[in-house]
């Protein structure tokens, strides 16, 4: 069975005119969002479509006579668009761009097919050294493209480097081939059927992969989007719109897998002194500063959100009555020995280097007042109010009444035990 042969004219022309069409895309998405980063892939195609340009008119004249100049001359430039397209792609997922790599990748290249035009050196050579060199251009691209992690973005970037690798595979498939075909044939290498594959794989894959990277931006812009509308801007964790989401799916999994849910309310004492006292900036220092230890004592899978001014919220998923009210202690107690650095900060006290803080914790779980939001976010408010109420520095939970609940629920077992006796 032999493979279909197409006409190579027509394929580089249809390649140019859809790497043209890329570019033109490129230039609308870029006029609005990353103009910087998308002008790479700009420079690349366009780079890339004009070695491509080249290769077509060596079909219809020849550079002093010999074919193998013109193949020369656009595989360089060939080899400059993709390495100016895989800078982009560096830049994209914030790897190091090797800049300097790219100018000697074409200076050897232009230095190598001079040297070998001019000394007349066997075409074989030629052909090999071009295609070693376009084979390095595209491994060090599939390489940039290799994904991390098993998210959505990672899973495009498998399917871009798996995109490039059939390149460079293809590549060596020609190189094997021009090494195994007699010098008797070696001629008919400019019509050979597979430059037409190859041409075609090449630009697929470069108009793929820029299609993807758009993508690409376009979920990152996204989840940047997101985490905006859930983040607080000052302290860096969930907001009260995050929190409630959090809460929301954290009650949901709780109730169906029947475990408690804890929840913490955290309240900074006299806070609005410390904004009187040392002025606003120094108060966000010590919101931030707060914010940052509480987090960093939690376990993973519990979830802090500023649930309003100088007040904090705690989720904790699998927790009871009886751990919550351990872990507001843990979280009174770090509190309390941690002083806030506030040196360099601009205060109205400026002699002042740290500021000693502390916070009341109402703490509540599902145990004792079921599953419903609202119920949690109550209870924990009214246990927090009463640690206030109580003197500051101190935490109230629910767990005084859970034991009287358990006691209660043994008496009716006890008074039957008793009656079997
Ligand atoms: P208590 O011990 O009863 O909680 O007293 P408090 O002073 O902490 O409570 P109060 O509710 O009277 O004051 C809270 C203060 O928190 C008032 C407000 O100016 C301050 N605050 C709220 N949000 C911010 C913020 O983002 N930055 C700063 N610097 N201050 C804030
Ligand atoms: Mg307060
Ligand atoms: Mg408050």
């Amino acid at each position: 069975m032999s493979v279909p042969v197409f006409d190579l004219n027509s394929v580089i022309l249809s390649s140019i005119g859809l790497t043209l069409t890329q570019v033109l895309v490129l230039l609308i998405f870029g006029a609005y969002q990353q103009r910087s980063l998308v002008m790479h892939w700009v420079r690349g195609l366009l780079v890339f479509a004009l070695g491509l340009a080249v290769y077509f008119f060596s079909e219809t004249s020849l550079i002093y006579g010999r074919h193998s100049a013109y193949i020369a001359t656009s595989v360089t430039i060939i080899a400059l668009g993709v390495s100016l397209f895989a800078n982009g792609i560096r830049l994209l997922r914030g790897y190091r761009v090797y800049r300097y790599r790219t100018l000697v990748v074409i200076t050897v290249m232009l230095a190598g097919n001079a040297v070998m035009i001019n000394m007349y050196l066997p075409d074989r050579w030629l052909l090999l050294f071009n295609l070693t060199a376009l084979m390095y251009v595209f491994g060090h691209a599939t390489r940039s493209l290799v994904g991390h992690g098993k998210d959505f973005v990672a899973h495009v970037f498998w399917l871009c480097c798996s995109l490039f690798a059939l390149v460079s595979l293809m590549l060596a498939v020609l190189a094997v081939k021009v090494v195994l075909t007699d010098d008797s044939h070696l001629h008919t290498f400019p019509h050979w059927p597979i430059h037409a594959y190859l041409t075609t794989i090449m630009m697929l894959s470069m108009v793929t992969v820029t299609s993807l990277m758009l993508l690409v931006m376009h979920v990152r812009a996204q989840a940047g989007l997101q985490a905006i509308a859930t983040m607080d801007g000052l302290t860096g964790v969930l907001n009260r719109r995050g929190l409630q989401e959090a809460a929301t799916r954290m009650q949901a999994v709780s109730q169906r897998l029947r475990l408690p849910m804890g929840m913490l309310m955290v309240d900074l004492d006299y806070f609005k002194k410390v904004n009187d006292v040392y002025g606003h900036l120094v108060g966000d220092v010590v919101l931030k500063s707060c914010a940052g230890t509480i987090r960093a004592a939690l376990r993973g899978g519990d979830v802090i959100g500023r649930y309003g001014g100088e007040e904090f919220c705690v989720l904790m998923p699998n927790t009871g009555e009886h751990e919550a009210m351990i872990l507001a202690e843990r979280i009174r107690r770090i509190i309390e020995v941690t002083p806030v650095n506030i040196a360099g900060v601009e205060s109205m006290r400026s002699e002042t280097q740290a500021i000693k803080c502390t916070v009341s914790v109402g703490a509540v779980s599902s145990e004792t007042v079921g599953y419903v939001l609202e119920g949690l976010f109550s209870a924990a408010d009214q246990n927090l109010y009463k640690a206030k109420k109580e003197g500051r520095n101190r935490i109230a939970s629910n767990v005084e009444q859970l034991q009287a609940k358990s006691a209660e629920e043994s008496k009716p077992a006890k008074r039957h035990a008793s009656l079997i006796a």
